[in-house]
């Protein structure tokens, strides 16, 4: 179902409440990365583009423990989205309550107002209902436009939403349009790429993408798993033993159902685990003894290439080494410029694929970049995501 979206509310008049996601980093009482306020930009600009409207943000910051704690005020990031918008927006003391609730009212309208950290309240982990209607009462309108925290139930991402009339802001409508047919109906051949540390955080995923994916290339830490399964030596390379059947079955199912699996060709090795590791590229799949798998090497590139210039839709997910260290970088580099050249539709999820796009500067060279890493993870595991299935609820 298209999801209703904030362009389809009537918003003339309305106070409207609006969740965004400005957990943010923050380095000496400043933002030191904005990316996260910048992308909610668009939504916040169109709320205020209607007549005579009121905005009142909110967002959780970090993990505070359910009670207010100054290193998790948002009162930066006030600051820093004044500078963005080029308007005074309003910092609340907290984010429910009487004192809040008349700071809204007496807001001229065209106000932008930060409620305080969501998080100051144990109230909003746990959703509870009593917290969820005292957020209630500051909106006549809910948009929720934090697709990197619609995995979690909380009060002001499922809860509040069950009690004003709400819609997804531009951001969350992107994710949708662009994880969405993934899982319903992607453009194929569909080319899935996952990468990272272990099998067992990526399993549903893996288990997920399987019967509609044309090609499947398993890199990364996980991949060791699977080679072990396969009958090859991997030295001393990660390895998650337990998982070891649970590779082995899906190399069978893939078999099964015809789509190509590619796991490493060859390696780049190190004798240890460290940022100052010398690189070793080793031709075969087999990993030698004492040696540590830290990266795929020039042949398994050069196989990923054909799969991934043809494909029409792509997913990524999940680093191919550990691309942290500039000797192991190179795996990881090579698939982020492949995705960004290829032709169909691509598709960045999660913190670390997204994170060496960023390093590689390529982000603007795909078509979606998410902005959520536990949300797209999820979302590949074809799950329904509370914050975004409430939202439908609320429109059936
Ligand atoms: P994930 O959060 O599961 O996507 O995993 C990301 C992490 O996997 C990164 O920190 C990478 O350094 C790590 N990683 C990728 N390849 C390997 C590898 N061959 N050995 C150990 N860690 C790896």
């Amino acid at each position: 179902m298209a999801i209703r979206t904030v362009r389809d509310l009537d918003l003339s008049g309305k106070k409207v409440l609006v969740r965004v996601d400005f957990n943010v980093p923050i380095s000496n009482g400043t933002v030191s990365d904005d990316t996260r306020i910048r992308a909610a930009l668009p939504t916040i600009k169109y709320i205020l583009e209607q007549p005579e409207t009121k905005v009142i943000l909110m967002s959780h910051l970090g993990r505070p423990k359910g009670s207010p704690d100054p290193r998790y005020s948002l009162a930066p990031v006030a600051k820093e989205l004044e500078k963005l918008l080029h308007r005074t927006v309003i910092m609340a003391s907290d984010c429910v309550g009487e004192e809040v609730e008349k700071l809204v009212a007496d807001a001229e309208t065209g106000s932008v107002i930060l409620l305080e950290n969501t998080r100051f309240h144990a109230e909003e982990t746990t959703n509870d209902e009593s917290f969820s209607r005292a957020l209630a009462k500051l909106g006549d309108a809910y948009v929720n436009d934090a697709f990197g925290s619609a995995h979690r139930a909380h009060a002001s991402t499922e809860g509040v939403a069950r009690l004003l009339p709400g819609a997804a802001g531009f951001l969350i409508e992107k994710e949708v349009q662009f994880f969405g047919p993934l899982l319903d109906n992607p453009a194929k051949p569909f080319v899935a790429i996952i990468g990272g540390a272990k099998v067992s955080t990526k399993i549903d995923v893996l288990k997920t993408l399987m019967p509609k994916c044309t090609t499947l290339i398993i890199g990364g830490g996980m991949s060791y798993t699977f080679l072990k399964a396969q009958g090859h030596s991997i030295g001393n390379s990660l390895v998650e033993e337990d998982y070891i059947e649970t590779a082995r079955s899906l190399i069978q199912q893939a078999k099964e159902l015809k789509v190509e699996l590619l796991l490493p060709l060859d390696h780049m090795v190190a004798d240890e685990f460290s940022e100052t590791a010398a690189a070793d590229e080793i031709a075969s799949p087999d990993v030698p003894d004492g040696k540590i798998a830290m990266d795929i090497g020039t042949k398994t590139i050069a196989a990923m290439k054909s799969a991934i210039a043809g494909a029409k839709s792509l997913v990524w997910n999940g680093p191919m080494g550990v691309f942290e260290f500039d000797a192991f970088a190179a795996g990881t580099l090579e698939t982020a410029k492949m995705v960004a050249e290829c032709k169909g539709t691509t598709v960045v999820g999660g913190g670390d694929s997204v994170a060496a796009v960023n390093k590689f500067s390529l982000a603007g060279k795909i078509d979606h970049v998410s902005t959520g890493g536990g949300a797209s993870l999820e979302f590949l595991e074809g799950k329904k995501l509370p914050g975004i299935a409430v939202l439908e609820r609320n429109q059936e």
